[in-house]
């Protein structure tokens, strides 16, 4: 499904690091609370990359956003308070280093004090406007303070940022091991699916999700679209939503992507029932009632009985699964049973062989695990954004850099 050149990617494996200061982009956007880390998932998956670096005797500097600080300075989004647990993920100290994204001089000072093996964490690159905008003085200052770029975040790789594009410039560029090994996983996976091919579109993300159904529906033999997602195609299609979570002004777009699929030969599947209550939480009163009869005060949070069973028919029918989105407010019971049931029997026929199952979203991965089928799957990616643009075959600029 992809066909961009990726032979042309070198990865930081077979490079000679020692001495080197090798800047390695990640993505610490971990889950926080409080100013504490309530899920050391991603840190977890990135620490190999650090423990083999630092033995290798390079000094290593990781770069990373947090959160959306849109430019500007927020302590509430400062990677301080991320440096502790990343240090404890990898099992040795990561420093962390004060960075003014304008003035980078006190920041080269400690680099130039780092001895080999060294790991020091800097400041949320999002601190600076020049990171969204991949402003080029930005990205000069950032590759002048190492040797070797190193982009170890796929799930940054559909965002072309300073750190992530513009870096790479300037620098000698390499894939890390966690985004090599995504890269190879996924596109064993989809390459050459086998089909019938579908996919799960759901979750709540719908202004940067729909506009990528336009070109996915091409690729696939079935759509299913469920949770905040279907809401919105719902309305464009002349259904009463309520107070549900929908985006009017996508009416349009919804639209043509069903007249789209439509020409393409892939079949749409919208809920035709739902699990509605009148807000999103716990021990609200949930009540199942056909899509036409949606009380105009009430939400939709999950799909209904009938539409569970519609699905079950469906995925019944596929050689390969795409699943990006949860059906529903899974985080609340009972608003996860659609989540649930869907991903327990794609899980099963996963294990049994007759389907091969590949997510990615990092509710997404929440919302498998929760359902205990995550397991089962043949392929999970902790990408959301960057997984959906690849599966519509969008070349993504993180990579495009790394094959330069
Ligand atoms: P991912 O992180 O896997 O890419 P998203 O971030 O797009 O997925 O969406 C996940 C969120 O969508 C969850 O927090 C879930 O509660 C929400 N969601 C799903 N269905 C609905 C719905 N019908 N109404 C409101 N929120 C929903
Ligand atoms: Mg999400």
């Amino acid at each position: 499904m992809y066909d961009v050149n990726l032979s042309g990617i070198r990865t930081i494996a077979d490079v000679d690091v020692t001495n080197a200061v090798v800047l390695v982009r990640a993505d610490l956007n971990v889950p926080m609370e409080a100013g504490q880390v309530t899920d050391t998932t991603r840190l977890d998956r990135f620490a190999p990359t650090l423990q083999d670096l630092a033995a290798r005797r390079a000094k290593v500097v990781v770069l990373s956003h947090f959160g959306r600080p849109e430019g500007s300075v927020v302590p509430a989004m400062s990677l301080r308070a991320v440096a502790g647990p990343l240090g404890q993920s990898v099992g040795r100290e990561v420093d962390f280093g004060e960075t003014d994204w304008d003035d980078v001089a006190r920041l080269q000072h400690e680099i130039a004090g780092m001895a080999p093996g060294d790991i020091l964490l800097a400041e949320n690159t999002r601190f600076h406007p020049g990171e969204t905008d991949n402003a080029p003085d930005l990205a000069r200052r950032m590759a002048g303070l190492g040797t070797i770029f190193v982009n170890d975040a796929f799930s940054a790789a559909h965002r072309a940022h300073a750190s992530t594009v513009g870096i790479a410039d300037y620098l000698p560029a390499y894939a890390g091991p966690s985004l090599a090994a995504e890269i190879d996983a996924i596109r064993s996976a989809l390459d050459a699916p086998k089909r019938p091919v579908g996919a799960v579109v759901g979750g709540a993300k719908v202004s940067s999700k729909l506009p990528v159904l336009v070109n996915l529906v091409e690729r696939l033999d079935a759509l299913i679209i469920g949770g905040g997602m279907a809401n919105t195609f719902l309305h464009a299609l002349g259904h009463n939503v309520g107070k549900s979570l929908c985006e009017p002004e996508f009416a349009d777009t919804a639209r043509d992507i069903l007249a789209k699929a439509k020409e393409a030969g892939c079949a749409v599947h919208l809920p035709v029932d739902a699990g509605v209550a009148p807000q999103f939480e716990a021990g609200a009163p949930v009540e199942y009632v056909g899509i036409d009869d949606v009380p105009g005060d009430q939400m939709i949070l999950d799909v209904g009985p009938q539409t569970r069973a519609q699905l079950d028919t469906v995925v019944a029918g596929l050689e390969t699964l795409l699943w990006n989105g949860p059906l529903g407010a899974f985080e609340i019971a009972p608003f996860d049973v659609g989540t649930n049931a869907l991903a327990k029997s794609a899980g099963a026929q996963t294990a049994a062989g007759r389907l091969r199952t590949v997510a990615g979203g990092g509710d997404t991965v929440a919302a498998l695990n929760h359902a205990g089928a995550a397991s089962q799957f043949s392929y999970i990616s902790t990408a959301g954004g960057a997984f959906l643009e690849w599966l519509e075959g969008r070349h993504l600029p993180g990579i495009l850099a790394l094959t330069r």
